[in-house]
Formats: structure tokens, sequence, C-alpha cells
């Protein structure tokens, strides 16, 4: 790796495309004879103007974003929106939750300060290890929406096939995947990711929302947190996340360069498939996730005894893999693929995973 950077595994803040780093380097004391860095500008200058205006489009072309919906920089990460949600999308007070690990019982716990919450499926049984079946869910007429977490970034799986909301609207935490593969948007009504994980640096969400649930009648809420506030003003009601949004606007430019989200989603199988074979192959290593939900994109294994995992880890990071420690909720390890690990980096972790299970099997 250049510039002795090491292959980083980090569930996020995360790795970005090196080529996307070496032109925010180039840009950094002069921003295209602006004389000054994008993190000194005005959000009200011209110059900074076009910068978010061309991110958006950017982003809308990737996606391929119907008209009729928003997109939202907004700052705060992606916790404030287990917040933002509820508050300004449960009118009739009810909403469903599917609860599948870490991230949705943060959500389904911000979302019960807000009204009432049906869990309309669980995998808490089995520690969160699979995605629950979602095709009949018993889900309430006056419910005002269907949440979910697309990517368990901690538990490490992944919906292959959305639930079934049958006419209700359906919510998405899509943090950990955003952009790793080609998305329906109109599938949905409103779509989030906080863009540490797959895009950009940390302290910020995008919010990609279906314009009819944008609402008027929100008056008593903290102006911040009304996603009305940033539609009307086009993410520019206040000072926004700058640095973020030129950044994001960078990868969006990268991304499309690569060949948009079909060419993504093909890299990123390429990517988890040498992780996963290896792990299936392995009599040492166990994949932690019933092969079916597994995540492209987070993939968490143990060893046979915890004292071993911490000898893997301890031996990765020595030969320059960083960031392989599983979450403390789950323990053993946790490989984070996302769009910017490159396939070497992968396969260059396999064969050092290989070689250790032949020294110490
Ligand atoms: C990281 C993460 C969050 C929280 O993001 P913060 O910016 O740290 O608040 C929420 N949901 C998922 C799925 C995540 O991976």
């Amino acid at each position: 790796m250049k510039y002795g950077r090491v292959y980083n595994f980090s569930a996020g803040p995360a790795m970005m495309p090196e080529e996307v780093l070496e032109e925010i380097a180039s840009e950094m004391m002069n921003y295209r004879g602006s004389g000054m860095c994008v993190m000194e500008m005005s959000h009200r200058s011209k110059v900074f103007q076009q910068i978010i205006d061309e991110a958006q489009a950017d982003l809308r072309k990737l996606m391929n974003i119907p008209d009729n919906y928003k997109v939202l920089f907004i700052q705060g990460g992606g916790t404030l929106q287990f917040s933002m949600v509820p508050m300004n999308l449960m009118k009739n007070g009810v909403a469903c939750y599917v609860e599948t690990g870490a991230w949705s019982k943060k959500a389904i716990a911000e979302a019960k300060k807000v009204g009432e919450v049906k869990i309309v499926a669980s995998s808490a049984d089995k520690n969160f290890s699979y995605v629950p079946d979602c095709s009949d869910l018993d889900i309430p007429d006056n419910a005002d929406y269907v949440y979910i977490c697309e990517n368990e970034t901690i538990n490490g799986t992944t919906y292959h096939k959305l639930p079934n909301t049958k006419g209700h609207v359906l919510v998405s935490d899509q943090s950990s995947m955003f952009l790793s593969r080609p998305c329906n948007v109109s599938d949905y009504g409103l779509i989030w990711g906080g863009v540490q994980k797959n895009v950009g640096p940390a302290g910020m969400s995008i919010v990609i929302i279906r314009e009819d649930l944008l609402r008027d009648d929100l008056g008593d809420l903290p102006v911040y947190m009304n996603y009305k506030t940033h539609a009307d003003k086009d993410s520019l009601y206040n000072t926004p996340n700058c640095w973020a949004i030129y950044c994001c606007g960078k990868v969006f430019k990268y991304l499309l360069k690569q060949g948009g989200l079909e060419a993504m989603n093909q890299r990123n199988e390429e990517k988890a498939k040498i992780l996963y074979d290896f792990l299936d192959a392995s009599k040492f290593f166990t994949g932690s996730v019933r092969p079916e939900d597994r995540s492209l994109m987070n993939v968490p294994f143990v060893s046979p005894s915890k004292e071993q995992d911490a000898e893997v880890v301890a031996a990765t990071k020595a030969a320059g893999f960083d960031n392989l420690k599983g979450h403390k909720s789950v323990g053993g390890l946790r490989a984070s693929i996302y769009n910017a690990m490159p396939k070497e980096g992968v396969q260059a972790l396999v064969d050092f995973l290989k070689k250790y299970e032949a020294e110490n099997a």
C-alpha cells in the first residue's frame, strides 16, 4: 500500500478510495483557484453552492432517485435519525420495527420515546444471526411505517429481499450498505445512511425522503429536527457539514467513474466471496451469520475460543491488517469490507488467515 497505509477493516469510520483522498489532498490549500480550502469556505458562496449541487446531482444519478424524493444532508450522524424518523413520520403514533440487531434496537429505543412501537419480527432468539421472515408481517392498519436496519453492521446480516409492508411506508437505515449495490428508491418512503461507513467522513447522514412524507403540522418540533426545514432550504438552513458534503461528492464522482452501483455490487460480491469461501472451508474459523442472510459489507467470524480470537486479532494487527476485533457485544472478529476496501486487501487477509490456521490450528 502507498504512503504506508494499512488495510483498514474498521466498521466505521472506514477506508475511503485512495484516489479520492489524493484529489482532496491536491485541493487542500487552494480549492480550484478560490484561494481557500473547502473547510474555510462560506456555505453561502457560489463555489460551495456548486459543490453541494453537484454532490446532490451525482447522488441522484448514481441511485437513480426519482424527482418526487428529496435528498437531505443532515448533521448529527446516524444516531440523530433514530429520533428524527419517528418525530417526523409517526402521524398516528404507531410504527412497526423489525429487530435484527444492535442498530435496530437503538432505533426501537428512540422510537418508543415518541410513540407506540410494534416489533413485528425479531431474530433475537438466535443472537441476531439471521434476518427473520418478513413476507407476512402482522402490521396494524394505522401503522405509520415499517422500519428496518437493512444491513446490521455489528451482527453482519443483510436483507436480500425487502419486507412485504402491505402498502405501508418502508423506512430503511442503509448506513453500512449505502451505495454498495443498486437500490430501487421507489420501494421506500425514506432511506437514510450515516456516511462514515461506506462514503465519507463522520458526522453527517444522507436522508432520501418521498416528498409527501414532509409535514407542515410539526411546528412544535425543534426546527433542526424537522425534515421539512432541510428540504425547504436544500440542506442549507444553517451551516451544513461542508467538508463532509465535499468529500462525499468526490466519492459519488468516483463511483460513477467506476461504473456505478451495478459495478460496485459485482466487486463487492467478488470480495465477500473470497472471505466467505475461506470461512466455509476453514476448520478453525466460523462465520457467525446464516449463509443466506450474510452481509457483503460486514463479515463477523469466530475462532474456537475467546482467547484464540484475541490472539488472531493481535496477529493480524502486527501483519498490517487493522481493526479486525469484533464489536464488544458480539466478540470474535469482524472484517468490514466496504466499497473502498480493495480486493487485494481481502485476498491478503484470507492468505494471512489461511497461513495462521495452518500454523496454529
Ligand atoms: C454506525 C451506524 C449508525 C450510527 O451512526 P453514528 O453516526 O455513529 O451515530 C446507525 N446505524 C447503522 C446501521 C450504523 O452502522
